[in-house]
């Protein structure tokens, strides 16, 4: 039985590394010695999974219960809990400094007995996932107020950022991947195409261990993962690049992937949650109108408005992430599911299959109102005729897709092009920044935006912006945002607003969270503005603008269609 702290010492090793090889080289080497149950556990663990997506139970541990467990450990209020994790900015560390307080008390950890297995952390969480009802909140914090009162202080550390999920030592799937690859000398292709099929990266070990990847495939009631789009560079181009292509709406909804096994259907969420209870009316409709006996199927869900036009992305997710009450919001907010793919059908994959075929095999088993439209053509004519009608109907674009291809789970290949309209930059102020994690620590890694309000000239926030920026603009910017520090508190900081950064993003959603009441989904940094001063940042009727552009709320079909940049 291989003990938890030699799974935190490994952590330990990884963390202290920088480069991935020597990450990847020190993870291999443990996994390796590991027998099948502690690999298929330690493989997630590694990566700061502790159930894989899809799983039937989650943690379901947020911050808030994390720190009422080490109050509890620590025999401490809450309070000088969050102080110390103002000081160390890590919960991992804070779960050390309890555990160092509290020794040597627990006179049986202190003699090495009970010494903590892999295993014994495993079934602690699934203790803490099962728990339910009333009492949840505390049956959890008492489960892990007992792995922190076992713990020594390197294992309380990784127990802590397991607990929430979120290592912090630099091992992503694909660090996972390669060492299994090396540990048991299989392909790192091999490896990596068992886990986009199942991904399940437990059982992909110890079919690497065994040398059965080749078996593994599709498998009903573990979520695959979703073929994605590359973004068109147009309806031209893009035809000309697919030839005939299958034109679709790009409904505007969220994704889900429908498991049917005879009477029990699962539905997963694009990111491959179990979010089955919280969509009985999918789940309905997938039993009644699915002929199948057992299939896989994909499509997007929408919230379709009485005026027929689907209702805000956001109004989609409230019901994926409902817990209680799903009957009554359901009511208020239906779903209809639209199914554009299959993925397996009685007993077998069909990914390799055509997608003409796969959509013949779709019109069968699901009734029409199920299934997505869709037209073949190689006409720009038909194309943007059918762009207009999507956007006029309230959606987003459209997708054109190559006929000819298998489905491809997680790649973001060019078979699959979207076309919608290219919402144009915002040019917003700086007023705050949060400081870098690992290899980023000494910079300055992610910035708050605000756009202005021209009425009180106040600066309100749209959120943060976090990626398009290498190693050296964040150093360079690191120097600029440094001299301009209003206030420090833990991790963030306060700015002079000074400087201006202009933002690309997907689009812009509604939220309560932000002063401006926007927020922005997906923003990158373009560009820094030098040349703009703070009066010509963006204002707030801009952001509202283009809020209510993009859904195609106060313009005509045609003049919205107009502004697509992309046609
Ligand atoms: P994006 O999220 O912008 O990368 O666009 C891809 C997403 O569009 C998919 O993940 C689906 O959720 C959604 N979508 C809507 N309609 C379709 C469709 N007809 N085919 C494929 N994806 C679609």
């Amino acid at each position: 039985m291989t003990s938890f702290l030699s799974f935190a010492d490994l952590c330990h090793r990884v963390e202290e590394v920088s480069s991935t090889l020597d990450k990847i080289d020190l993870v291999a080497a443990f996994l390796a010695g590991l027998d099948d149950e502690e690999l298929a556990i330690s493989s997630n663990f590694v990566m700061g999974t502790v159930f894989p997506p899809g799983s039937d139970i989650v943690m379901g541990v947020g911050p808030s219960t994390l720190y009422e467990a080490l109050a509890r450990a620590c025999g401490c209020p809450n309070s000088q809990i969050q102080e110390m994790l103002r000081a160390a900015g890590d919960a991992g560390l804070v779960a050390s400094r309890v555990v160092e307080k509290r020794r040597p008390q627990n006179f049986a950890s202190f003699i090495g007995q009970d010494q903590l297995s892999i295993s014994d952390v495993y079934q602690r969480f699934v203790a803490v996932a099962k728990a339910s009802g009333k009492r949840s909140q505390d049956a959890k914090i008492k489960n892990l107020q007992f792995l922190f009162s076992q713990a020594s202080e390197l294992e309380a550390l990784y127990i802590a950022r397991l607990s929430i999920e979120d290592m912090r030592i630099g091992v992503g799937e694909g660090g996972v991947r390669d060492a299994l690859a090396k540990a048991f000398g299989r392909p790192a292709d091999a490896v990596e195409r068992g886990y986009s099929l199942t991904n399940d990266m437990g059982l992909v070990a110890v079919s690497a261990k065994k040398g059965t990847l080749s078996d593994l495939g599709v498998m009903l009631n573990h979520p695959i993962k979703m073929m994605l789009a590359q973004l068109g560079a147009g309806i031209p181009a893009s035809l000309k690049e697919i030839g005939t292509a299958a034109i679709e709406w790009k409904y505007d909804g969220a994704r889900v992937q429908i498991h049917k096994d005879g009477e029990k259907v699962r539905i997963f969420s694009r990111r491959l949650e179990n979010v089955t209870a919280s969509l009985p009316d999918i789940v309905r409709d997938a039993t009644q109108m699915i002929h199948a006996k057992t299939a896989i199927l994909d499509g997007e869900a929408v919230a379709i408005a009485e005026d027929g036009r689907p209702r805000a992305f956001q109004e989609v997710l409230k019901r994926f992430r409902r817990k209680y009450n799903v009957k009554r919001l359901a009511a208020e907010i239906p779903l209809k599911p639209f199914l554009f793919d299959l993925i397996y059908l009685e007993g077998e994959s069909v990914i390799d299959l055509p997608l003409s075929e796969r959509r013949a095999l779709l019109v069968k088993v699901a009734e029409p109102s199920l299934v997505a439209e869709q037209f073949l053509s190689e006409k720009v004519e038909v194309a943007k005729r059918i762009y207009k009608e999507a956007l006029s109907a309230g959606h987003e674009g459209i997708m054109l897709k190559n006929p000819a291809s298998a489905y491809t789970p997680g790649k973001r290949g060019k078979n699959w092009l979207k076309i919608k309209p290219v919402m144009e930059t915002l040019d917003l102020v700086v007023i705050g920044a949060r400081w870098g994690e690992g290899r980023r620590a000494s910079f300055l890694g992610s910035y708050r935006l605000a756009c202005v309000d021209p009425e009180t000239g106040r600066l309100l926030d749209v959120g943060w912006v976090a990626t398009g920026l290498t190693d050296e603009a964040l150093s360079e910017l690191t120097g600029i945002f440094k001299e301009l520090i209003v206030v420090q508190k833990g991790m963030e900081m306060e700015l002079k607003p000074a400087v201006i950064f202009e933002v690309a993003y997907e689009e812009i959603q509604k939220s309560p969270n932000y002063s401006s009441g926007f927020a922005l989904r997906f923003p990158r940094l373009v560009r820094v503005r030098d040349d703009k001063s703070l009066e010509e940042a963006d204002t707030l009727e801009r952001v509202a603008s283009l809020y209510k552009m993009q859904r195609g709320r106060n313009k005509s079909p045609s003049a919205r269609s107009e502004s697509a940049g992309q046609e």
